[in-house]
């Protein structure tokens, strides 16, 4: 080790030190400041779940087992009111819970959804139409698939793209991760068009397909159907390639928010009257994707950040708190700490 680096050690120590401080006096003001609110306006807090069922790997951490998502359900029913997404709230007068699922996979309708008619507990399902009666899987389940695979790749990937464009090392599975990780992240705010493309330069450099495995894939139309029919649950739209919002144009937005309602609406034969967000953080939509919700007659719109729900808050950005694979001890410890989160 040089002078220079065990100068600069404790400098980066005590900025970490800083830094832990200020977030953690940020927590505690927030909890505070959430506790006086909730004593004025009982609280809802929204849950969001993607999947229910065992997979070999879960790189995105969606997926919650059968057996721990029993577990948080019987909990969650004993414990408070589970109401609806889509019913007025307005008559409630103690803290409750909605439960949410995203983007429509198939495990929703087969492993979830019996669980929840057998519990009898009400859940609403924002379902990706892109993809639905085809074995087409998400554009991250085709990046897992070429990138984080067994066998042998090139020793270098060179995305061609005038803006991200550059070239990654690929020799080993930690060095595929990180391409992984980087071009998931870059994949947020390119158009599903340019996607598509990048996609397809992975595919011939990698000298696979990008096909993956049928456990990945969307409801069919039947399975979407079933789940309509089902007095425990409910339909949601939730774009149609499943981009996100803000890396698109109005034009582009319209289609993929008024398309998807239309999409399930012809299939239901039901009126669609809810939506969350792609990503659903902040920064995945903007002030034209709000505006087009209101315009596409959708009711109320989920988002995907931590927060609970007041009378006052904005209904077509409402903060769902995400749930991953807890045993029922760290689910119960976090639902404890949502309250105020
Ligand atoms: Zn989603």
């Amino acid at each position: 080790m040089d002078i220079l680096q065990s100068q600069e050690l404790p400098v980066i120590n005590s900025a970490r030190t800083v830094y832990r401080f200020i977030r953690g006096a940020y927590r505690k003001i927030r909890a505070i400041k959430n506790h006086f609110l909730n004593l004025i306006d009982s609280p809802i807090i929204l849950l969001v779940y993607h999947r229910v069922t065992d997979l070999p790997s879960d790189p995105e951490m969606l997926a919650v087992s059968p057996g721990n998502f029993r577990r948080h359900i019987e909990f969650l029913k004993q414990q408070f009111p589970v109401v609806r997404f889509e019913e007025d709230w307005s008559h409630l007068k103690e803290p409750a819970v909605v439960i949410t699922f995203d983007d429509g996979y198939a495990d929703n309708v087969l492993e979830a959804l019996p669980i929840l008619e057998e519990v009898g507990v009400p859940a609403t399902f924002f379902v990706s139409t892109g993809h639905i009666g085809t074995s087409k899987e998400f554009w991250w389940h085709r990046l897992e698939a070429m990138l984080l695979r067994d066998g042998e790749f090139p020793s270098g990937f060179t995305l061609d793209d005038a803006r991200y464009g550059r070239v990654w090392d690929t020799d080993t599975f930690d060095q595929r991760k990180v391409l992984y990780n980087t071009l998931s992240g870059f994949m947020l705010k390119i158009t599903p068009e340019r996607r598509e493309d990048w996609l397809n330069q992975l595919k011939k450099w990698s000298g696979s397909g990008d096909e993956g495995k049928n456990i990945h894939r969307s409801m069919s139309h039947e399975e979407i159907k079933r789940l309509a029919a089902s007095p425990w649950a409910t339909i949601g739209a939730h774009t149609v390639t499943h981009s996100a919002l803000s890396a698109l144009s109005e034009e582009q937005q319209r289609k993929e928010i008024f398309t998807s309602k239309q999409v399930l609406e012809k299939i239901t034969g039901a009126e669609i009257t809810t939506f969350s967000y792609p990503f659903g953080r902040r920064v995945d939509y903007n002030r034209t994707s709000v505006r087009l919700c209101r315009k596409a007659k959708f009711r109320k719109a989920a988002s995907n950040f931590p927060g609970q729900v007041h009378r006052w808050t904005d209904h077509y950005q409402l903060p769902r708190h995400l749930v991953r694979n807890w045993d029922i001890d760290t689910f119960t410890d976090q639902i404890q700490s949502f309250w105020t989160r």
